[in-house]
């Protein structure tokens, strides 16, 4: 079973966060491919789209809510983690973590993606899920049942691995969960290719895109 996580009420770290030079400004993360790299199966009018606008405009609209704030100098990470769960910092914690599961996700997917699975990762996957094909089916279930807007990640939890999903800009982080790969499945990332066919889009990502190659160095380092 997949595990839906509430962070609304996700727990703010304190003093942990590291202090960046004053004036930092976020900046958008570099795509890892062109934008065309992952056609057919997401269209480069998407990829375009869904970085220039919406990741891009996530990043933005944070260095503009940051500024002349006491979050003004803090990394992306210490910023979700110093506003996860605070009412008032709703706007700035919802931006800062699109922009940070924006830039994670497009570094789950790879154009060769899809191919192998390394083998330590691939046995880790065997021994929690019994076979690849078991966790593409709770990834699959998890982002196919996401009411609305969100994501589902593959999270390492403890010493094992975990399928989760998560609604509107909410994140594992804040969990103090690490991801390992993501999926986006608000509209803006299939809409243009699937119209409403999430569960299309769900599993052309898992057969042919995942950058399992990232997912076990993600691992590697939890
Ligand atoms: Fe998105």
């Amino acid at each position: 079973m997949n595990t839906q996580l509430e962070m609304t009420n996700g727990v703010a770290a304190k003093a942990s966060v590291a202090a960046r030079p004053a004036r930092h400004l976020h900046v958008l993360t570099p795509l890892p491919y062109a934008e065309g790299a992952l056609a057919p199966i997401i269209s480069e009018a998407t990829v375009r789209l869904h970085y220039t606008k919406h990741n891009k405009g996530y990043v933005d609209e944070l260095n503009r809510l940051v500024a002349n704030t006491r979050f003004a100098d803090l990394s992306l990470e210490a910023v979700i983690q110093a506003t996860a769960g605070i009412p008032e910092h709703v706007s700035i914690f919802n931006n800062a973590a699109q922009a940070w599961n924006h830039a994670f996700y497009w570094r789950s997917l790879a154009p060769t993606g899809g191919a192998s699975v390394p083998p330590v990762l691939e046995s880790r996957i065997e021994s929690v899920f019994g076979t690849l094909p078991a966790l593409k089916k709770e990834l699959r279930t998890a982002a196919t049942t996401q009411f609305g807007s969100g994501w589902a990640w593959l999270v390492v939890e403890g010493n094992t691995l975990k399928v989760v999903k998560t609604s509107n800009a909410a994140t594992p982080l804040t969990a103090h969960l690490k991801p390992l790969m993501v999926i986006d499945v608000w509209e803006h990332a299939y809409y243009l290719d699937f119209q409403n066919r999430r569960v299309e889009y769900v599993d052309a990502i898992l057969d042919h895109l995942v950058n399992w190659t990232f997912v076990a160095e993600n691992l590697s380092g939890a």
